[in-house]
């Protein structure tokens, strides 16, 4: 496993990159290689396996087809219309007056939208801006729940923090609220929440959003919700943290453009929460990438603007995707965890004789023509026993690629 048995201080002499103060702690999440080298990340390893044996990829989550066209046209106006040079610092007034209309429109959140809402290089800048803001140093820890998205541990290791975790468990993947206690104390700066779950796609319960409320008040923690699978609920509304009674002043609620309108490369996130804490961000956004997407925002506006039946039909078309691949997978032999929202349904290899999903997922490609992530991809070195035998696919594709999917799939079964 990379990073496991290797001592940072013998490697870090056959590293070649320029040494970071980060690059200790992220050695000990695992995120560098053996030797200390810099690494792809899983998403960019096996997107680059499926582009070499041209086998399907449901392991990198991105969709492969376009989202609204009125969405794509006017990113096409904006860019017609001279929209390409900085937009302000945080965001153009439409976008934010949109984010400001949409919380109000799914979740009855009243915001200010020149004072509350931030626009972030997707949600990954705005995780990465509100870590490094909040965090003070090495005592700080940052909770998150594991496996957990890949870009969590390494920003964490950026701020030069402790990541403290909390395990979600096969087959429901929903905590347990004992070690949710267990893990936050008063060195807890953060709680952060990806709800929707990626990579096993949970949907939390609602006493368990209200004990990390309780607790984040009792520890005088910041909440920092990671939702941009907000519109891929499957069983019922998406509740915002942010929402719930006393949670407002402590949470920073982050979301994004790329997957409710199947435009991940366009970068287009946000963060709404109490004006302080936006700013805090703001201060360290503005060093980051100081503005991003000026043609993109208005576009991202328009898709945030597009009546409920839009959100309705990408919820109920991503929830059949699911069922398709779930059965795909379970007709192939696999013992698969049924997802409550989110692109990604996780599925057990045991079954099918596997003891090391790494090693099943290299070899998918040749035995079955089809590309998938190893959930121990997104877990610390010292948990990835518990999902060794683990793989999550993504059903974000087209009907008939996930029915090619699951019919070469079937050969497992054999
Ligand atoms: N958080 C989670 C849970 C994700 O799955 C992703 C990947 N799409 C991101 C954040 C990154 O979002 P963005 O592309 O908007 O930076
Ligand atoms: N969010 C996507 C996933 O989990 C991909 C993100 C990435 O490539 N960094 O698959």
């Amino acid at each position: 496993m990379p990073g496991m048995g290797v001592d940072y201080a013998s490697s870090v002499n056959r590293m070649r990159e320029i040494p970071g103060a980060w690059r200790r702690t992220a050695f000990g999440a695992g995120l560098l290689g053996p030797d200390g080298s810099t690494r792809p990340t899983i998403f960019a390893e096996m997107s680059a396996l499926a582009a070499r044996t041209g086998a399907i990829n449901l392991g990198q989550g991105f969709p492969d087809e376009d989202g609204p066209p009125a969405v794509l046209e006017a990113a096409r106006a904006a860019i017609a219309h001279g929209v390409n040079q900085y937009p302000p610092g945080r965001g153009i007034p439409d976008l934010l007056d949109a984010i400001a209309e949409h919380q109000l429109r799914f979740y009855g959140q009243h915001l200010d939208p020149h004072r509350d809402v931030l626009v972030t290089a997707g949600a990954t800048e705005a995780l990465a801006a509100t870590l490094l803001a909040l965090v003070e140093g090495p005592d700080d820890e940052v909770v998150v729940f594991e496996p957990y998205y890949d870009s969590y541990a390494a920003v964490v290791a950026l701020a030069g923090a402790r990541l403290v975790t909390v395990p979600l468990r096969w087959p429901d993947f929903q905590p347990d609220p004992d070690d949710l206690r267990a893990a936050v104390s008063n060195r807890t700066r953060v709680i952060l929440v990806n709800d929707p779950h990626n990579p096993t796609g949970a949907v939390f319960t609602r006493e368990l959003q209200d004990e990390v409320v309780r607790l984040a008040e009792r520890h005088d923690a910041v909440i920092v919700t990671d939702e941009v699978y907000e519109h891929l609920a499957f069983d019922g509304p998406h509740v915002p943290i942010a929402t719930l009674p006393g949670a407002w002043e402590r949470t920073l609620t982050i979301s994004s453009g790329g997957k409710t309108f199947s435009t991940t490369g366009w970068k287009i996130g946000w963060i709404a929460g109490p004006s302080d804490l936006v700013d805090a961000v703001l201060a360290v956004k503005q060093f980051l990438t100081y503005v991003n997407g000026a043609p993109f925002q208005p576009a991202i506006a328009t898709g945030l603007r597009l009546p409920d039946a839009f959100f309705d039909d990408i919820a109920e078309a991503m929830r059949a995707k699911r069922d398709l691949l779930g059965s795909g997978l379970r007709a192939a032999g696999f013992d698969v965890s049924v997802p409550s929202g989110s692109y990604f349904t996780v599925m057990d290899a045991a079954p099918l004789g596997a003891t090391d999903a790494a090693e099943f997922c290299r070899a998918l490609p040749e035995r079955a023509g089809v590309v998938a992530i190893p959930l121990t991809a997104f877990a610390s070195p010292a948990r990835r026993a518990e999902y060794a035998t683990l793989v999550r696919f993504a059903a974000c594709k087209r009907v008939e690629v996930l029915e090619d999917a699951a019919s070469r799939l079937a050969a497992l079964a054999g």
